[in-house]
């Protein structure tokens, strides 16, 4: 058989490591809460597994489409926010476009742009792991077709701020999406940050805003995330998704996950004194930590990357190393702190 060669070059999708029973999993940016009691009892009342669910997740759309002060055509659901990154590739960038992002940032970027036969462009984060805005609008060409700006950048931390995104923006040519990655929006404190919500406001039909209700929302194993924007755009994505994708039990999970709002955000909030307080004191071991804006810190190990994870798992505590780059570090139990923070001043930077 002929495999496109670009795709049988493809690394395979490396996940998190799983942890032991004794061992914290600090891998992949979930969240260490179990699932709220209203939530599980939603996912069980869906019932019918022998019908197919309703492929347009109707309901869903219909709550999120009132949160974010529009209608239901401005949003589309999917099975995570990575598939709608797929989509939107798909939709907008053929052989010989460009997809233009900043790095290193989340994993699967480089692969959607090979996987719809475009390329991918990157422009390096810049010494404090930021996107580096004004040369990202630098590389802009007339074949970029997609830039994707992912705020709190994930696995370095930092946010974009809303006046850098709104000067980015009045520098990119009106007909190239803007792919706005909200992955940890509900995780951000810091007061000048984007806020995708306001920027659809402000009625921009270049940008599309992506959220998931993998992180904040604790609903990873059920893969539900979606996009608001510009309906002409989304219907574009929707067709190029593989249909009913979205289960029953993932949409009744997000519906109930927003009836649970208050709860849910208490939780968040947790976590995100969590961070800052894990943040703080790496930096006291000596470890230059960029912001942290998500629900993971960032250690810039370089070329001790690899080195610097196994100190950790051997402590057990399965972090995700970047060979050459850095560690990230998810924001877990309260009691693996004081772990990370012992490991991390036995390996920190002289
Ligand atoms: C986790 C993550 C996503 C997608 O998560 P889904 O589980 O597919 O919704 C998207 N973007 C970034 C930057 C992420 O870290």
């Amino acid at each position: 058989m002929r495999i496109r060669p670009e795709i049988a070059a493809l690394p395979a999708y490396k996940q998190g490591r799983q942890a032991g029973a004794d061992a914290f999993k600090l891998s992949s940016n979930e969240n260490p809460f179990d699932p709220l009691p209203g939530v599980v009892q939603a996912v069980q009342a869906a019932h019918g597994f022998n019908r197919y669910p309703d492929a347009t997740a109707a309901r869903l759309r219909a709550r999120l489409a009132e949160r974010f002060g529009t209608t239901d055509d401005h949003v589309h659901v999917a099975a995570g926010s990575v598939s709608i990154l797929f989509q939107l590739a798909q939709a907008t960038s053929g052989a010989g476009d460009e997809i233009l992002f900043s790095w290193r940032s989340f994993e699967a970027y480089p692969s959607l742009a090979t996987v719809a036969g475009s390329t991918a462009v990157t422009v390096p984060n810049d010494a404090d792991g930021r996107h580096d805005l004004d040369a990202m609008a630098d590389a802009v060409t007339d074949r970029t077709r997609m830039i994707i700006v992912c705020t709190p950048n994930n696995p370095t931390g930092p946010v974009v701020t809303q006046a850098g995104f709104d000067a980015f923006l009045a520098r990119v040519p009106a007909d190239v999406l803007i792919v706005l990655d909200e992955a940890y929006a509900e995780f951000v404190t810091d007061p000048d940050a984007v806020d995708g919500a306001r920027v659809l406001a402000a009625g921009h039909p270049n940008v599309v805003v992506l959220r998931t209700f993998s992180k904040a929302y604790g609903l990873a194993g059920l893969r539900v995330g979606y996009a608001v924007g510009d309906p002409r755009v989304l219907a574009a994505a929707r067709s190029t998704g593989i249909p009913l994708s979205v289960t029953a039990a993932a949409e009744e999970a997000a519906l109930a996950s927003l009836d649970a709002e208050d709860e849910l955000r208490e939780r968040v909030a947790e976590l995100a004194v969590r961070r800052d307080e894990l943040a703080a004191r790496l930096r006291e071991t000596g470890w230059d930590v960029p912001e942290a804006q998500g629900n993971f810190v960032w250690l810039p190990a370089g070329d001790r990357a690899l080195e610097v994870a196994e100190a950790f798992e051997a402590a057990g505590l399965i972090v995700r190393p970047f060979a050459g780059d850095g560690v990230r570090i998810s924001i877990g139990e309260a009691e693996s702190l004081g772990h990370i923070v012992r490991v991390a001043a036995s390996v920190a930077p002289r």
